[in-house]
């Protein structure tokens, strides 16, 4: 297969697609790859490095001529004009504002969405929604502790005794569960909330305290796992255990998402006003309209004392493990596309079926 990698040019993205470790598995198993000059330095990642693992270097046309083309964010219309007719790329195709699927279709190019790869074991290698809301979770735990106007542990010194903050995690995903674990080891006391019952146990796991086990329900899930919005009686439910226990936190982590819809709002303006002056509320799901109602996507405001921070790409902030997370995924989906040395797109499989949109070209 000849494999290419292109720079990004998003301005809050500073991730690559594949990374010098995974070229060198893929070169060695008889791939070629083109890399355009400078993909990788937004991530540490240095034109030497992917010479030394066997990767070719090249402008933006050279990678783009490859067979199957890896991009961390789907290519804009002005990117598009430089892939040959016939093109198939291997990228996420929603995250940031990029080209239409109709330019996509008049260029004929085949897209591989990376977030469509199916949540099955068997493809948990090549999920990069996954690996990249571990990177947010972290991340949105740190931005958390560094902007508290106190300690997160406990701490007795000389200078007094000071009680550990007050952390609450709204929805238990990939990154929720990792914000949870994150703000744990920094000393805070962590409570978790999920609609979908197996989270309860997942947060008790992690050693937080789970919060109003009666507004979980099994109806809150669907077959695949994921939540589904909610019947109005339960999402009163839902808001009313926030509402009592809002007021006590020091450090709100909201992560609640529902696939293809926008974040449910789980915090609104006036349980903001409960909260005590100096807390701050790390919106994850800001991307998608955010989980309180007063998140600005990009931004951080005060409101009654309150920080609310929404921040966009979080796994962008993180370039280099995130990168190194994303590029396994993208390797592994390369090795399963690639059949007696050569790219298939074989559209009976599951995952290429749920990836692929454009189908013939
Ligand atoms: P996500 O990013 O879609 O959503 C984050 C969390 O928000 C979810 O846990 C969801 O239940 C929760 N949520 C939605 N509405 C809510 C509300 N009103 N109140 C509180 N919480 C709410 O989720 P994700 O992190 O992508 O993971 C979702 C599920 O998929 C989990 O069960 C996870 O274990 C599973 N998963 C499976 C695989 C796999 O098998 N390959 C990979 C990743 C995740």
């Amino acid at each position: 297969m000849h494999i290419g990698v292109l720079k990004e040019t998003g301005a809050r993205e500073r991730r690559v697609a594949l990374v010098p470790d995974s070229i060198a598995r893929l070169v060695k198993a008889g791939d070629t790859v083109t890399v355009e000059r400078g993909a990788g330095a937004a991530a540490w990642f240095g034109d030497e490095a992917y010479a030394a693992a066997g990767a070719t270097l090249g402008d933006a046309r050279a990678a783009a001529a490859a067979e199957i083309v890896c991009k961390v964010q789907r290519p804009t219309d002005v990117e598009l004009a430089i892939f040959p007719s016939g093109a198939i790329i291997v990228a996420l195709a929603t995250r940031e504002p990029s080209a239409s699927l109709d330019t996509l279709v008049a260029h004929h190019v085949t897209l591989l969405a990376l977030e469509r790869v199916p949540r099955t074991t068997r493809a948990q290698s090549m999920d990069v929604l996954s690996s990249q809301a571990t990177v947010a979770g972290y991340k949105a735990a740190l931005i958390g502790a560094s902007s508290l106007a106190r300690f997160l542990p406990m701490l007795t010194t000389a200078a007094g005794s000071l009680v550990p903050a007050k952390v609450l995690v709204l929805g238990a995903g990939v990154a929720g569960l990792q914000a949870i674990a994150t703000s744990r080891r920094l000393g805070g006391v962590i409570t978790g909330f999920d609609v979908r019952p197996a989270a309860a146990d997942e947060v008790l796991s992690l050693g937080a305290k789970f919060l109003a086990p009666e507004a979980v329900a099994e109806q809150a899930a669907t077959a695949g796992g994921y939540a589904k919005e909610l019947a109005d009686d339960q999402q009163h439910r839902v808001l009313a255990a926030i509402a009592a226990a809002i007021g006590a936190m020091d450090l709100v982590i909201s992560t609640a998402a529902i696939p293809g819809k926008p974040a449910p709002r789980l915090i609104t303006a006036a349980m903001v006003e409960r909260m005590k002056a100096g807390s701050v509320i790390v919106d994850v799901a800001a991307e998608t309209g955010g989980n309180c109602e007063l998140t600005r996507p990009g931004e951080t405001i005060e409101h009654h004392g309150v920080t609310i921070i929404g921040p966009l790409n979080l796994p962008s902030t993180m370039p280099l493990h995130a990168s190194q997370m994303f590029s396994r995924n993208v390797q592994t989906l390369l090795e399963y596309l690639r059949k007696d040395g050569k790219l298939v797109l074989d559209m009976q499989d599951e995952i290429v079926k749920a990836m692929c949109l454009r189908l013939e070209v």
